[in-house]
């Protein structure tokens, strides 16, 4: 399949209980930035109890939440959809999975009251939640496909996350607090999967992350590279100059 008039599909995972975080508006630029280029995103939300179908999906999107309703979720992803995402994901499929999302991507989440959540294991890290919610702007140096880029975005969360040999950071804490406020590290990749704490939402001033993702599901759907188009990305370099000018500037001015 060539990439021209190629539409991606989408897996939205609950999408009524994981939203807390403008998480409509990463979905909007994904499906902005393909149409730009002449294609199309199918977005399919998989709320709780629905199946995930083999094959189904380019991309999967698992956005914030509260303690309470992760641990629905969690629930529910442990029941009816761990064993497929694994095996999604195995076969290509990319997914992004931010802050609440980015904990349930790993093994376990360890909430406020003690109560442990299972995690899916796409990605290799453990969330435990401390006495304290890392709160602020955060920037990272982030690396992906062998390029480096700051990224920027927004943190609140309680959970301290400690990523295992089978992931790599996301990028490296400039400004912030990152998974857990000590070992300079910020989000997980393994694969075509990445998580992080970054929301705001992360990618209309973060279009490099966006692409990378558009790229990797294009290639989930043709089944070869695929190059894109390039676009004017002058207003989100803007957006982004704007944020991270924000986050670093010095307290008390
Ligand atoms: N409930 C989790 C935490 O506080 C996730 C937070 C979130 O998605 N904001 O760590």
């Amino acid at each position: 399949m060539s990439a021209a008039a190629v539409t991606l599909r989408l897996g939205h995972l609950y999408p009524g209980e994981m939203n807390i975080y403008a998480d409509r508006g990463n979905i909007a630029v994904l499906e902005r930035r393909l149409a730009w280029r002449g294609l199309g995103l199918e977005v399919t939300g998989i709320g709780i109890g629905d199946p995930i179908v083999a094959g189904a999906h380019d991309l999967f999107y698992l956005g914030g939440g509260q303690d309470r309703d992760q641990a629905v979720v969690a629930e529910d992803l442990a029941r009816t959809k761990a064993g497929a995402l694994r095996e999604a994901v195995a076969g290509g499929a990319a997914g992004l999975c931010v802050c609440g999302g980015f904990q349930l991507a790993g093994h376990g989440y360890t909430g406020t009251d003690g109560s442990r959540m299972p995690g899916v294991g796409i990605l290799d890290l453990d969330t435990v939640a401390g006495p304290t919610r890392l709160i602020g702007n955060l920037v990272i140096e982030a690396e992906l496909d062998g390029e480096r880029r700051s990224v920027v975005g927004f943190e609140n969360h309680a959970g301290r996350t400690r990523l295992g040999p089978g992931s790599r950071p996301l990028g490296r804490v400039v400004q912030g607090h990152g998974n857990n406020g000590e070992d300079g590290l910020e989000g997980g990749v393994t694969g075509r999967v990445i998580g992080t704490y970054l929301h705001g939402p992360l990618l209309p001033k973060n279009p490099w992350i966006a692409d990378t993702l558009i790229g990797w599901a294009l290639e989930h759907r043709t089944g070869a590279p695929v190059a894109l188009a390039p676009l004017d990305d002058t207003m989100e370099e803007e957006a982004h100059a704007a944020a991270v000018a924000r986050a670093t500037r010095r307290r008390g001015r």
